[in-house]
């Protein structure tokens, strides 16, 4: 699997870190920081309700 971010999209609000916080971390800057472009498929449920759970569609699953 593999993550496409809009970073001009995030806000930082951070819920992508609260499901998925082995591959998203905000900063201190409150910028994004994205830990892990192709997570393993056991972050799947994980990454997928982080994709889901950002206000401002700025994550995708594009790949597998
Ligand atoms: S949930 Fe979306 S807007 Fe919020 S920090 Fe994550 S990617 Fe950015």
């Amino acid at each position: 699997m593999r993550l496409a971010i809009d970073y001009d999209k995030c806000t930082g609000l951070g819920m992508c870190e609260a499901e998925a916080p082995d591959v998203f971390e905000i900063q201190a800057d409150g910028t994004l920081l994205c830990l892990d472009e192709t997570p393993s498929e056991a972050l799947r449920d994980e990454v997928e309700a982080a994709c889901a759970s950002c206000p401002t569609e700025a994550l995708r699953i594009v790949e597998g």
